[in-house]
């Protein structure tokens, strides 16, 4: 595994970190997550990041990884971990337990700490922007899990290049610098490549691009329509069955191509393709099997491409 500086802080983070959104929940075989955890750890991977929400049941993928943890991970093995999670999207009944408030953010870290029986997570974000609450109110709910020592490190996620700018600043003047902001980034999905990644350059922030498979369809499972077994096909699933068009399909099958010339598979090159940003802190990526995250690792035995693959890439993605 390859570990690089998280913008310019002293905090490393793996080339590829593992996510709990889906196969964690109570609705999934706890073996086969706890397997996929081992195996993440073994292989280097020691960021692993989770949100009060993730399950489904909502929580239930955090209660899942303190489980985990206490099987597997006892004594100072913490002390080798980085742990995120998360509140911003709906997570419970009333007019706290949801958005960007103070009352909500502290309270469900609160929430956290306890489902995953830890003391403190390294890193805490604000899950996604409120455009109801004053940003500074948010941002000082993030200075105040650090000082409290319920958090290491905070950041934001979900941010534009614009809501960035002003959260790094608010949370520059409390003195809690901004770590790390986590953003969906895939071939498929390059918003970020529009002025946000300059500006976390500019500021020294770090970048972890999530859901980099664009959940699955970026591997030759969907080449030939939706297969059984796959997030398209599970009801729990946030990848919708009318995401898998015609029209991308045509586009996966040309990026197949590219990645069998690479000796790659299609995952292999989706995640390479970002990591040869150097931008890029660490790509977030989620497993449904061990077999998954083996292939995903391997990934980082080829990196490099030519400018010719670059461009023939970019015809692909834009035709
Ligand atoms: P990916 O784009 O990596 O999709 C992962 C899914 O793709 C797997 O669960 C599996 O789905 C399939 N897959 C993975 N590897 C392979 C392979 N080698 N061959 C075939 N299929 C494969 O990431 P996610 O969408 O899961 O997101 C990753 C993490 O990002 C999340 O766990 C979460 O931590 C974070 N995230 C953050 C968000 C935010 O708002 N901040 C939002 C979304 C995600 P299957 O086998 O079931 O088809």
């Amino acid at each position: 595994m390859k570990y690089n500086r998280c913008g310019k802080s002293g905090l490393l983070l793996p080339q590829i970190s593992l996510g709990l959104w889906h196969n964690f929940g109570s609705v999934d075989n706890f073996e086969n997550g706890e397997n996929i955890v081992k195996e993440a750890f073994d292989s280097g991977i020691t960021h692993f990041d989770l949100a009060n929400n993730y399950g489904p049941v909502p929580g239930s993928a955090e209660t899942n990884f303190g489980r985990i943890l206490k099987n597997n991970f006892q004594g100072n093995l913490r002390d080798q971990m980085v742990i995120s999670t998360k509140a911003g999207y709906t997570m419970w009944d009333g007019p706290y337990g949801d958005w960007g408030s103070r009352k909500y953010l502290l309270s469900s870290l609160d929430q956290s700490l306890k489902r995953m029986n830890l003391e403190y997570v390294d890193i805490f974000y604000s899950h996604r922007p409120d455009p109801e609450t004053p940003i500074e109110e948010t941002m000082m709910a993030l200075d105040y899990a650090v000082r409290s020592g319920k958090a290491l490190y905070v950041g934001i996620s979900n941010y534009s290049a614009e809501q960035t700018k002003v959260a790094v600043e608010v949370l520059k003047q409390l003195g809690t610098p901004c770590l790390i902001h986590q953003a969906k980034y895939s071939m498929l999905q390059r918003w970020v490549e529009d002025g946000l990644l300059d500006v976390l350059e500019d500021k020294g922030v770090g970048c972890i691009a999530f859901s980099p498979l664009a959940q699955g369809l970026l591997t030759d499972k969907y080449l030939k329509g939706i297969p059984e077994h796959s997030r398209a096909s599970n009801p729990n699933g946030h990848l919708k069955r009318d995401e898998v068009t015609d029209d991308k399909i045509q586009k996966l099958i040309q990026l197949n191509e590219i990645a069998l010339n690479r000796n790659q598979s299609l995952a292999q090159m989706a995640l390479a393709w970002i990591m040869k940003d150097n931008r890029i802190t660490s790509v977030l990526i989620g497993a449904s099997s061990v077999g998954q995250l083996k292939n995903n690792l391997d990934s980082l035995g080829n990196t490099n491409f030519s400018s010719d693959e670059i461009n023939t890439i970019n015809n692909i993605l834009i035709s």
